[in-house]
């Protein structure tokens, strides 16, 4: 090893909803190459993170490749095996310069037409390429689904610990730091893994605030105090149906196998016990409507079911349709994903008025067009950046429509819509209205929820329905809660270590 060790630095970043009719593809993938991928340095990004851990160690950065893409849905079998190739491509010719160690960033929730563990996948192969002695360690979404096969290759691993996530680039610092001592130290990990039949959903798993948050500060403290090297709990996307999806328990210890099992198992059953709480609390449509009506102040409606970071196409016009058949009379900010609309008023131009169809253009079978009369107000070409992340926001060709008492940016692309940046950035400011549409199950507190007087869950069909029975898993293993019923639950934890 030189004095300045050389870290592989490899990223790849999506999560689908198989329930999103629509597949994802390449091209959804942003991509970055070799020295490219120093545009994430300084940024709330896992790389971002991860960077200046290694930068402060002393050690040296080897950019291989990162491709990161919105949520969308299942990726087609030819984008994922020219992604994967691509992926593998560039790690084959980085190992080939030297390294002594990988720290590889994921999200943890992808799938592919016949691949439904694609990082468990990319994990297999780049410890074939860099062979059986040196570190890797990934970073994982607290989404993802950390399965069997990925657990075998790695050496260390670092989760969120924050939802709404805002520690990206603090997770990317841990797993750094962890990279760190093993590259310097003999470190001999050995990971806990304790698998919960149970998806969740719903405020309490709000961090901050919910029991989930409880229950990860302690996850947090066992890192801390040095009991553990990592921990964390992964609830999954529920909607990434795939075989291993549920929620878990992970520890990773010093080789200290009793103490990872004992903190593994504790924390699951506390977990456990805790299920009936972590699920989503929704109200029709029709009574939200009732309710809005009646209240002064501003009010969210929010559409977790077409949640486009969590996987969904984003052209769901169930809201806006119960809103104007029920004759709701305030001021009513939303957003949508219709391709077509958003070309017809870039054609027609600022100020002409149009006749056009909203939504049900991507999942055809959920919703169908709604024809309007709008006034084209303003035109974009979309781009923005995350209010949090900071990084990049493309929705293609952008135009915001007004009819009656209703402003609609209409998109077209999907992209993920969990801030409000796609509104700034189209001139409209959330706080002008009295009914705001929000396509994200959860949004950081101060952005709405601080300001309004009621944040109204609605239930209404979607790729990413918190109503989680709804949605027609086939793929995950049964039994599962909420999916079945009368599931038990007996703490096993499994071992894992490279030693
Ligand atoms: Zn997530």
């Amino acid at each position: 090893m030189s004095s300045h060790p050389r870290i592989l630095i490899v990223e790849c970043m999506q999560e689908i909803s198989s329930f999103n009719p629509v597949l994802s593809h390449y091209e959804n993938f942003h991509i970055e190459r070799g020295e490219e991928m120093r545009a994430q340095e300084g940024l709330n990004t896992a790389l971002g993170g991860a960077l200046k851990v290694l930068h402060n160690a002393d050690m040296e950065p080897v950019f291989a490749i990162s491709a990161r893409a919105g949520s969308a849905g299942l990726q087609s079998a030819e984008g994922w095996q020219r992604l994967s190739s691509e992926i593998l491509a560039a790690v084959s010719i980085c190992v080939e310069s030297g390294i002594d160690g990988v720290y590889f960033s994921m999200h943890g929730a992808m799938g592919a037409e016949g691949e439904l563990d694609p990082e468990g996948y990319l994990l297999t192969e780049t410890r074939r390429i860099i062979g059986e002695h040196l570190p890797m360690v990934i970073s994982l979404d607290l989404h993802g689904i950390l399965t069997n096969r990925m657990l075998r290759q790695v050496n260390g691993l670092a989760l969120y610990h924050t939802y709404p996530h805002v520690d990206f680039a603090d997770t990317g610092r841990r797993a750094a730091e962890f990279l760190v001592r093993l590259v310097r130290e003999l470190l001999r990990p050995v990971f806990a893994r304790v698998v919960i039949p149970a998806l969740v959903r719903g405020d309490e798993l709000i961090t901050k605030s919910g029991c989930y948050g409880d229950l990860i500060r302690e996850a947090q403290r066992i890192e801390r105090d040095g009991t553990a090297l990592a921990a964390g709990i992964i609830i999954g996307n529920p909607f990434t149906d795939v075989p291993e999806l549920c929620s878990q328990v992970i520890v990773a210890t010093d080789g200290d196998e009793a103490a990872a099992t004992r903190e593994a198992v504790s924390l699951a059953e506390e977990f456990w016990a805790l299920r009936h709480r972590m699920q989503g609390k929704f109200i029709s449509l029709e009574r939200a409507i009732a309710q809005a009506s009646t209240i002064k102040g501003p009010v969210v409606f929010t559409d977790a079911a077409d949640a486009t970071s969590s996987g969904a196409p984003g052209d769901s016009n169930g809201i806006l349709k119960g809103l104007r058949q029920s004759h709701y009379s305030g001021r009513v900010l939303a957003q949508i994903v219709d391709p077509a609309a958003a070309a017809a008023a870039h054609k027609a131009g600022v100020g002409a008025e149009i006749a056009v169809t909203l939504g049900g253009a991507l999942d055809t079978t959920r919703y169908s067009p709604m024809p309007v009369i709008a006034r084209v107000r303003l035109l974009s070409d979309g781009r923005a950046s995350l209010e949090t992340m900071k990084i990049g926001l493309d929705a293609g060709p952008t135009a915001v429509l007004t009819f009656d008492n209703y402003t609609v940016v209409v998109f077209s692309r999907t992209l993920s819509l969990f801030d409000r940046a796609m509104y700034y950035a189209n001139g409209l400011d959330p706080r002008d209205f009295d009914l705001i549409v929000v396509k994200s199950p959860h949004t950081e507190f101060h952005m709405y929820d601080a300001w309004v007087e009621n944040n109204f869950n609605i239930d209404i069909p979607g790729a990413t329905s918190a109503n989680l029975p709804t949605l027609g898993h086939t793929h995950c293993a049964r039994p599962i809660f909420p999916l079945d019923e009368n599931v038990t639950f007996t703490p096993q934890a499994v071992l894992y270590s490279r030693l």
